[in-house]
C-alpha cells in the first residue's frame, strides 16, 4: 500500500500548508473534545456535593468547549476535504496529460471503457481516501490516544479493562482490511468491464441494430451486471460482518467497565463523577472504533484504486523526445526508409523496406489490403517506431528528433478519419491556431468540400459528430484532407484518402490538389490507377516488401501487379461507358 502512495505524496506536499492548517484544526478540535468528559465529571461531582456555583462554572466550560470543538471541526472538514478535491483535480489533469502522451500502441491494447473507469471511479475512490480517509484516520487516532491517556491517568485499572478488546480489534482490522482490498479490486475491474461494454455498445450501436443483436447484447450486459452485483455482494457481506463484530467488542467492553467501575463506586474507591467521566471517554472511543472500520474500508478502496491509476501512470510513452533533439526547422522534406522492418504482435507487416523519397517528389504506394501500406506511412509521423531499420527525415533518424516537431511538418490524412464533436470550421482548423475563415474556406475548396458545406444550414458553423449532423464517408474524408492542407505541411500523406469519393469528385480534387502538391513531398496511397498515375514514382507493396517500382509507363511495361491493376480498371471504365 505504501509504495502506491508515492504517486500522491507529491500532491500532498504541494498542499502541505493547507494540510498543516487542517491538521492544526484537527488537533485543537480533538483537544477540546478530550477535555469535555473531564468537565462533565467535575460538574457531576459538584452537583453531588451541592456546590452549585461550581456546577455552573463547569457547565459554562462545557458550552464553551462545545463551541470551540464545533468551530475547529468545521475548519478541519472544509480545509482537508477541500484539499482532497484539489488533489483529485490535479491528479485528473496529470492523468489526462499522461494519457495524451501515450502512443497508439497503448490504445491498441487497452479498452477505452477501462481507461474511463480508472479516470472517474477510481479517481473518486482515491479522493475519498485522501480526504475523509486521511482525516478520520488522523482524527480517530488522536481521539483514541487522548482518551486512553486520560483514562489511564484517572484509573489505570479500569483503563486496562476498557482496552482489553483493543488487540482483537486490530486483528480484525488487519484481516478484514486485506479481504476488503482484494474484493474491492475485483469490483473495480468488473466496473471497467462494464464501462468498456457500454462504450463499445454505444459506439457500435449501428452494427448492433443492423445485425439485430439488441436482445443478445442486452442479455450479455445483464450477465455482466449480475456478476457485478455478485462481486458487490461479496464485499457487502464482509463489511456486514466487520461492523457488527466491532460493535460487539465495544459493547462487551462497556459491560466489563460498568461491572468493575460500578463496584468501585459502590465501595467508594472512585467518585460518581469520575465514573461518569470514564464512561463518557468510553463513549468517545466508540466512534473511533466504528469509524476505524469505515476508514479501513476507505483506505483499502483508495489504495486499490490508486494501484489501478498507477498502472496507467507507469506506462511510459514509447515515443518520447530524446534528451537533445535535433532541430528540424530547416527540413526540406526528404524521407527515407532504410531497411525498415515492422512487427506487430500479430506478425510482420513490413519486411525490409528501402525507399528514398526526394524532397518535393510525389510517391504513390499501391498494393493489396494488408500489404503494409498504412503501416509504412504511419512510420513517417512516428506514430510507431520500426522494429528494425530506420526512418530518416532529411537524413536525420526520426528517433533523434522531437516527435512533435516531426508531426508539425506533416499533413496526415489517415485511412480512418475522425471528426470531433465540434463545428466543421473547428474540425478543419484542428491543430492550427488562429486560422482565419478565409484559410478554412480555401482548404475546404481544395479538398472539394466547400460546395457541400455551403449546402448545410449553418455552413461552416454546422456541428458534426455526436452533437450535430452525420457526414457521409466521402465528406469526412474530404474534411480530413482540408484539415491536412490547412496546416501547410512540408510533407503530405494521403492514406487512401479518396476511397469513399466517386471518380468524378476524385478527379476534381486531384486537379485542385496538384497545385498544393507542387513543392511538397507527397505520399499517396490508393487503389485507383487514376489517382496514382501522375506520381513521380509508383511503389508496389506485397506482404511488406517492395516488389515493383517505377513510373506509370515503366510499370505498365513491366507487366506485373500494377499492369494487371491498370488493365482491370481500364476494362471497368469501358464497361461503365457502355
Ligand atoms: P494496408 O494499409 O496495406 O491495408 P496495413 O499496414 O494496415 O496494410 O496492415 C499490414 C498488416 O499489419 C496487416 O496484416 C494488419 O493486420 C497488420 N496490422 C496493421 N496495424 C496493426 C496494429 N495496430 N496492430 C497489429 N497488427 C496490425
Ligand atoms: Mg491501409
Amino acid at each position: 500500500m505504501w509504495e502506491s502512495l508515492a504517486t500522491v505524496r507529491k500532491y500532498l506536499w504541494r498542499y502541505r500548508w493547507g494540510m498543516a492548517a487542517g491538521t492544526g484544526c484537527l488537533v485543537l478540535k480533538d483537544l477540546a473534545q478530550a477535555v469535555q468528559p473531564l468537565m462533565i465529571g467535575r460538574a457531576v461531582d459538584a452537583l453531588a456535593g451541592a456546590h452549585n456555583s461550581l456546577f455552573v462554572r463547569f457547565a459554562a466550560w462545557l458550552v464553551g468547549l462545545a463551541l470551540i470543538k464545533g468551530l475547529f471541526q468545521y475548519g478541519m472538514r472544509v480545509i482537508i476535504i477541500g484539499i482532497s478535491r484539489d488533489i483529485e483535480y490535479d491528479l485528473r489533469n496529470d492523468l489526462f496529460a499522461h494519457l495524451v502522451t501515450l502512443a497508439p500502441e497503448y490504445y491498441g491494447r487497452t479498452r477505452t471503457g477501462d481507461v474511463m473507469a480508472r479516470a472517474t471511479n477510481d479517481l473518486n475512490a482515491v479522493r475519498m481516501m485522501l480526504g475523509p480517509g486521511v482525516m478520520y484516520c488522523a482524527e480517530t487516532s488522536l481521539t483514541f490516544a487522548l482518551a486512553v491517556a486520560v483514562m489511564v491517568s484517572v484509573d489505570w485499572r479500569l483503563a486496562f479493562y476498557a482496552l482489553l478488546p483493543a488487540p482483537l480489534v486490530s486483528l480484525a482490522v488487519i484481516l478484514f482490511g486485506r479481504q476488503i482490498h482484494t474484493r474491492f479490486e475485483a469490483i473495480q475491474a468488473m466496473f471497467s468491464d462494464i464501462s468498456s461494454r457500454v462504450q463499445e455498445n454505444l459506439s457500435g450501436v449501428r452494427m448492433i441494430r443492423a445485425f439485430v443483436q439488441e436482445k443478445a447484447e442486452l442479455r450479455r450486459f445483464e450477465e455482466l451486471n449480475q456478476e457485478f452485483i455478485a462481486h458487490n455482494l461479496k464485499l457487502v457481506r464482509i463489511q456486514g460482518v466487520f461492523q457488527p463484530l466491532l460493535e460487539v467488542l465495544i459493547g462487551f467492553t462497556f459491560l466489563v467497565v460498568l461491572w468493575v467501575g460500578g463496584h468501585d463506586v459502590v465501595q467508594g474507591r472512585i467518585s460518581i463523577g469520575s465514573f461518569i467521566m470514564f464512561n463518557t471517554y468510553m463513549g468517545m472511543l466508540v466512534w473511533p472504533m466504528i469509524a476505524l472500520g469505515w476508514v479501513v474500508n476507505l483506505m483499502q478502496r483508495g489504495s486499490a484504486s490508486l494501484d489501478r491509476i498507477n498502472q496507467i501512470l507507469r506506462e511510459t510513452p514509447t515515443i518520447a523526445p530524446p534528451p537533445a533533439p535535433v532541430s528540424l526547422r530547416e527540413a526540406r522534406g526528404e524521407i527515407e526508409f532504410r531497411g525498415v522492418v515492422m512487427e506487430y504482435g500479430s506478425g510482420r507487416a513490413l519486411d525490409g523496406v528501402d525507399l528514398r523519397i526526394p524532397a518535393g517528389a510525389t510517391i504513390a504506394v499501391v498494393g493489396h489490403t494488408g500489404s503494409g501500406k498504412s503501416t509504412l506511412v504511419s512510420l513517417a509521423p512516428r506514430l510507431f517506431d520500426p522494429t528494425a531499420g530506420a526512418v530518416l527525415l532529411d537524413g536525420i533518424d526520426l528517433r533523434r528528433a522531437d516527435p512533435a516537431e516531426v508531426r508539425r511538418l506533416i499533413g496526415f490524412v489517415p485511412q480512418e478519419t475522425f471528426l470531433f464533436s465540434a463545428t466543421l470550421a473547428e474540425n478543419i482548423a484542428f491543430g492550427v491556431e488562429h486560422a482565419t475563415e478565409e484559410q478554412v474556406r480555401r482548404a475546404a475548396e481544395i479538398a472539394g468540400l466547400a460546395g457541400d458545406i455551403e449546402g448545410f444550414p449553418q455552413g461552416y458553423q454546422t456541428m458534426v459528430g455526436e452533437r450535430g449532423i452525420t457526414l457521409s464517408g466521402g465528406q469526412k474524408q474530404r474534411a480530413a484532407i482540408a484539415r491536412a492542407i490547412l496546416r501547410d505541411p512540408r510533407i503530405l500523406i494521403l492514406d487512401d484518402a479518396l476511397s469513399s469519393v466517386d471518380t468524378l469528385t476524385e478527379e476534381r480534387i486531384l486537379t485542385h490538389l496538384a497545385g498544393v502538391m507542387r513543392g511538397r513531398t507527397v505520399i499517396l496511397i490508393s487503389h485507383r490507377v487514376s489517382t496514382v498515375r501522375q506520381a513521380d514514382r509508383i511503389v508496389v507493396l506485397e506482404k511488406g516488401r517492395i516488389v515493383e517500382q517505377g513510373t506509370h509507363a515503366e510499370l505498365v511495361e513491366a507487366g506485373g501487379y500494377y499492369a494487371d491493376l491498370c488493365q482491370k480498371q481500364m476494362l471497368e471504365e469501358e464497361l461503365e461507358a457502355i
